[in-house]
């Protein structure tokens, strides 16, 4: 226990340093982050998401390669990337990388805790599929040892339209959960 108290101590500390932010930090209005796991029917999700997202997300589906929204992601400058499920923050343009596959391509997550990877076998052999940790959603496959020029030689193939993009300095997505009751309408200022 000690030592998980410790662990913990030191997370909160480095937490606090990187408020002492640099040039490419994200800034301080940084979307306010699921909380808790989002968990919703499929009805629901229906419901939010448009019919390409729903198929990607909830259904694993997979985004025709080389379409208008690669091209969108190849101009895209630096900013944020967050699920269009719910608004997680999940990969960031610093770890952008073009591999040419069709696809928008990073070589990490910006948050590692909001992206998860489960082995599927969708195409009779084990692909690492990509998934949103917080609202399971479908992203994309990860890919290892491809001989990228990248600091981890993997490469996060994501579904582009399933990515919501934040350009450095804008204002985050404005969030569409409204997380069920105690929490009374926002009016005033938010802490930090
Ligand atoms: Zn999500």
């Amino acid at each position: 226990m000690r030592v998980i108290g410790l662990i913990l101590t030191l997370s909160l500390a480095a937490c606090g340093e990187t408020k002492t932010s640099g040039p490419m930090e994200t800034p301080a209005k940084a979307p306010e982050q699921p909380a808790a796991p989002v968990v919703k029917t499929d009805e629901e999700w229906r419901a939010e998401l448009t019919p390409e997202q729903f198929k990607i997300l909830r259904q694993a589906g997979t985004e025709r390669p080389n379409g208008e929204v690669y091209k969108q992601f190849k101009a895209q400058g630096a900013g944020t990337y967050y699920c269009a499920g719910c608004g997680a923050e999940l990969f960031s343009s610093n770890e952008k990388f073009d591999s040419h596959c069709g696809w928008p391509s990073f070589y990490d997550p910006s948050k590692a805790k909001n992206v998860k990877t489960s082995v599927d076998y969708h195409l009779g052999y084990a692909r690492t599929e990509v998934l949103c940790a917080i609202c399971d959603g479908h992203l994309g496959h990860v890919f290892e040892g491809e001989g990228f020029d990248t600091p981890t030689d993997k490469r996060y193939c994501i579904n582009g339209t399933v990515l919501k993009f934040v350009p450095a300095g804008e204002a985050p997505p404005a969030k569409k959960e409204v997380p069920p009751a105690e929490k009374p309408a926002d009016t005033g200022e938010k802490k930090p």
